[in-house]
């Protein structure tokens, strides 16, 4: 008797736990909760299943059981109507477009507080950057990465250290087999240093793409990468970037070989980049400059009228005045084409189809004017060290190669005084054009604003 008492209650108070512990799947409140208590027999039953033999087909169903959403929690991009997604995207295109307005506009010390103070805004300024070279013909960067492979591992090829080891004394070392086409044969090697290292510095580095895609090759072609933007990117190359304002390096005088300035002479102080690059780079180090096409002079090239004269020695024409040309007609072309590319802000929006349409050609001459004053001179001949090729922007290539007449490395006098017969004549010449030129330097590069759609 007492045994059948005994199980009668058990059996009660079984029923009773069962009626408080375990709810009717009747909402999806209850669905939820119900959720959390297979998760948790599920946890269990992997504790469990340690020690034990593996529960039964019926249990394994409901661990397995999709969890239920609640109605109301689906992930915003999901659930979004075609018309906000297209809200959504103007309003992240109109931040980028502010954001990148900003940079150009103000000095670069103030946008890298910016960018120290909102760090996520670095994130915000490279999806739209990303989005905008999408869409371009090709990304300046990838040229660049091919030509660092192209002329680094010519090195290795052509050493003439490594050739002479290998031809015997007194000989001519015979030229090496090459992979490299005929035509790459023109090809300067990259610039080293007396230990066979090549130092790049990429300068508004972004999200590091020139460091990620060399990383692989650093070691077999000597190269020492550094790169600097304002802020770190996320991901794979936020170990990669130091975060530093290119018009003050954390690097010691001539210590690079080349410098490079990928759509990045931003800020209002641009000509204090260039500057830290003369500072950084070694004599007859390379700068390598791409910039917008549309942020230099252009030609009408129906008019001709500004002729396309990089590089020549005649006084460059500042782009914000206008030269005097020396007929009428000549005048109404010119004019024709500055009214093209001057608005009120003396920005440019940027769209490469609007850019194809214009037909114009890039007058880079007072830009290149600008940096044969700070130092640097075009590598080699015009139709080499200037690639106009592409529609969105123009690619120069420049040398470290004579004495500053303007910006923070003008020559001091004790060294001028040092300076050969020569030299010192050509220095001091060029002295006295300087002082005539005066102009507005900063203006020679417009700001630049992307147009995205
Ligand atoms: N060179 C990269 C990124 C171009 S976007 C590429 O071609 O993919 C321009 C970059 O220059 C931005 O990341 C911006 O933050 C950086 N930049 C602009 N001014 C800078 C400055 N004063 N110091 C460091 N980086 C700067």
């Amino acid at each position: 008797m007492k045994e059948r008492e005994k199980k009668r209650k058990r059996k009660l108070k079984e029923e009773e736990k069962a009626k408080n512990n375990i709810p009717t799947l009747t909402s999806t409140e209850e669905a939820t909760s119900d959720d959390k208590v297979s998760k948790k027999s599920s946890k269990k039953q992997k504790r469990d299943k340690s020690t034990k033999p593996s529960t039964t087909k019926d249990d394994t169903s409901i661990i397995a059981a999709p969890p239920i959403p609640p109605p109301t929690a689906l992930p915003p991009a999901v659930k979004l109507t075609p018309l906000q997604q297209s809200m959504r995207a103007k309003l992240a295109s109109a931040r980028f477009r502010h954001l990148n307005q900003t940079l150009y506009t103000t000095p670069s010390t103030s946008s890298l507080t910016l960018f120290s103070d909102n760090p996520e805004m670095f994130t915000e300024y490279h999806t739209g950057f990303a989005q905008q070279v999408a869409g371009w013909p090709e990304n300046p960067v990838d040229g660049y990465v091919a030509s660092i492979l192209s002329r680094g591992k010519l090195i290795e090829k052509r050493d003439p250290w490594a050739q002479k080891n290998k031809g015997q004394k007194g000989q001519k070392p015979k030229p090496q087999p090459t992979d490299t086409p005929t035509t790459e044969k023109a090809l300067k090697l990259l610039p080293r240093n007396l230990r066979g290292i090549s130092t790049i510095a990429d300068l508004g580095c972004g999200t590091a793409s020139l460091s990620l895609a060399l990383q692989p090759h650093l070691k077999p072609l000597k190269l020492a990468i550094h790169s600097f933007d304002l802020s770190k990117p996320a991901g794979a190359a936020h170990g990669l970037v130091t975060v530093a304002d290119v018009a003050a390096l954390p690097l010691k005088d001539g210590t690079v070989d080349v410098a490079v300035f990928c759509l990045a002479l931003m800020g209002t102080n641009w000509l204090d980049f260039l500057d830290e690059a003369y500072r950084i780079l070694r004599w007859r180090g390379e700068l390598w400059v791409a910039e917008i096409k549309s942020r230099f002079g252009r030609v009408n090239r129906a008019g001709k009228v500004l002729a396309h004269s990089v590089g020549s020695q005649k006084k460059a024409v500042p782009f914000a005045k206008k030269p005097k040309p020396p007929t009428k007609a000549q005048n109404r072309q010119l004019a024709e084409a500055e009214t093209q590319v001057d608005d009120q802000l003396l920005s440019v929006e940027v769209d490469g189809v609007e850019l194809d349409a214009q037909k114009q050609e890039t007058d880079v001459s007072a830009f290149v004017e600008v940096l044969r004053k700070r130092g640097f001179v075009l590598d080699g001949e015009e139709k080499e060290a200037v690639e106009l090729g592409n529609r969105m922007f123009v690619k120069m290539r420049f040398v470290k190669g004579t004495p500053p007449v303007r910006g923070k490395n003008v020559v001091k006098e004790e060294e001028v005084a040092a300076m050969g017969g020569k030299k010192k004549m050509r220095y001091l010449e060029d002295l006295d054009k300087e002082e005539e030129d005066g102009g507005d330097e900063g203006a020679v590069l417009k700001p630049c604003v992307y147009k995205l759609r």
